[in-house]
């Protein structure tokens, strides 16, 4: 370790890819508002038995992956390693259902989960999610599933697929449980370690097992169609036929399982081919029980997660993540002295109308000045000399043709104005 590395798995975010956040940022926003999810800002550390209680003890999360740290008050507190656990505690601790349901909610900020960092995955990386509580109606699942796509599309993203299935609820999952368990005790010894641990203590988890041989064997595993309860058996068909309506592509995938153990019902993933192992842009699915689990009133409810670090990667990949370049409108090329007083009083009233201004700070010579402006890529660059400050003027150039024009300083709302209307 040096004082000048980042810790493993952990990015800083600079100019050039910083005006790439703030785009998707904003897009965010505009389509949350346009489905009527407000956002939720929650600390970024929690009390750790939330997320124990939350994502379950026999979860990859809780087991290994979580940053937990006693404070100086002795009280165990996690870094939050997702959001749906949070934004939970906080519905029941605000009481937000006692208002007008579904509550719908979403949030935006940095997860922390102890991984093998590689292209996609570190220990630092950003959701967005969107959470909608207090309702069973399966088109909340369908607008899950449905608001992380506008996102997509409104990126520009293609070749995404989203995969779904349902994994039941505690009154169907338990005979499946156990037929899994029945199926795969025979196997054991040719499973995987995880495998063979997941066996006892969460086996739906086996499902999605990605180690060859492991897969193999997942192939002849029992479906969960056929041990659906009428309830759950119901409630998918109207999802997917409500996907069917709106002309969602989707594919059926019986194998999918999520990492959490708070999930009931329909589970969805969206995968983009452009991201290689680690695919997953997306993730999400009902879950009933967990307001209840964490101290709430029953409440069903549904939500989904983006990792925003990896669409941004897809986004890449496909060549449709693009920062703005355009430079300052106006680079003040000044002679030092009162020249530079000058250059400021001017540089600061045409900020403040919202124009982008920059002026030489280093004390460099008017040939540097040009060449700093040439190199920010400035449009104009405004030349105060003394000649033409005496006369209360000073000379503007193009730097795209070279064409230059006397401007008055007695009337800098006019300057402006030129400025303004050569950026747009
Ligand atoms: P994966 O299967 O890739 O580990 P996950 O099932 O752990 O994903 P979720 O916990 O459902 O993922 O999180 C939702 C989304 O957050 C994922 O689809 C992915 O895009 C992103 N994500 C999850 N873990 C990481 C990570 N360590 N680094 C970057 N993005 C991540
Ligand atoms: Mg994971």
């Amino acid at each position: 370790m040096t004082l000048t590395n980042r810790p493993r798995g952990t990015n800083d975010v600079g100019p050039g890819e910083i005006e790439l956040w703030h785009q998707l940022e904003e897009k965010i926003r505009q389509v949350c508002s346009a489905f009527g999810y407000k956002e939720l800002r929650t600390p970024i550390f929690e009390h750790t038995e939330l997320f124990q209680r939350g994502i379950g003890e026999a979860t990859d999360i809780v087991e290994k992956e979580m940053y937990t740290f006693m404070d100086r008050g002795q009280r165990s507190l996690t870094l939050r390693p997702e959001g749906t656990a949070p934004l939970v505690r906080a519905f029941v601790e605000n009481r937000y259902g006692e208002g007008a349901l579904p509550v719908k909610l979403y949030y935006l900020g940095p997860m922390f989960r102890y991984e093998r960092p590689q292209a996609g995955r570190y220990r630092q990386f950003t959701q967005f999610g969107l959470e909608a509580l207090g309702s069973a109606d399966p088109l909340l699942d369908v607008e899950a599933i449905v608001l992380p796509l506008e996102l997509y599309k409104a990126c520009g993203l293609s070749g995404f697929q989203v995969e779904i299935n349902t994994i039941g609820c505690p009154v169907c999952r338990p005979a499946y449980r156990e037929e899994l368990v029945k199926y795969f005790e025979p196997h054991a010894d040719k499973l995987c370690g995880s495998c063979k641990n997941r066996l006892e203590r969460n086996p739906l988890r086996l499902l999605d097992c990605k180690v060859e041989g492991c897969q193999e064997i997942m192939a002849g595993a029992p479906s969960i169609t056929k041990h659906l309860c009428p309830e759950c058996e119901e409630h998918f068909s109207q999802v997917l036929a409500y996907l069917d309506a709106l002309g969602i592509e989707y594919k059926l995938n019986h194998r999918l399982v999520r990492g959490f153990d708070y999930y009931t019902k329909t589970v969805f993933e969206v995968t983009c081919s452009e991201l290689g192992a680690q695919n997953a842009v997306g993730a999400g699915g009902r879950y009933d029980g967990l307001v209840e689990e964490l101290g709430g009133k029953p409440t069903p409810a549904v939500g989904f997660a983006v990792g925003v670090e990896r669409l941004l990667l897809a986004l890449r990949g496909q060549e449709k993540a693009k920062a703005e370049t355009a430079g300052p409108d106006a680079y003040i090329v000044h002679f030092g002295g009162e020249t530079k007083q000058r250059a400021a009083q001017t540089a600061f009233f045409l900020r403040r109308r919202g124009l982008w201004v920059e002026l030489d700070y280093l004390g460099r010579s008017i040939k540097a000045q040009m060449k700093a402006a040439d190199r920010l890529g400035s449009r104009h660059v405004l030349i105060f000399g003394e000649d033409e400050l005496s006369r209360g003027e000073a000379v503007l150039r193009d730097m795209k043709d070279g064409q230059e024009q006397k401007v008055d300083l007695q009337d800098l709302e006019q300057l402006a104005k030129i400025l303004g209307e050569c950026g747009q």
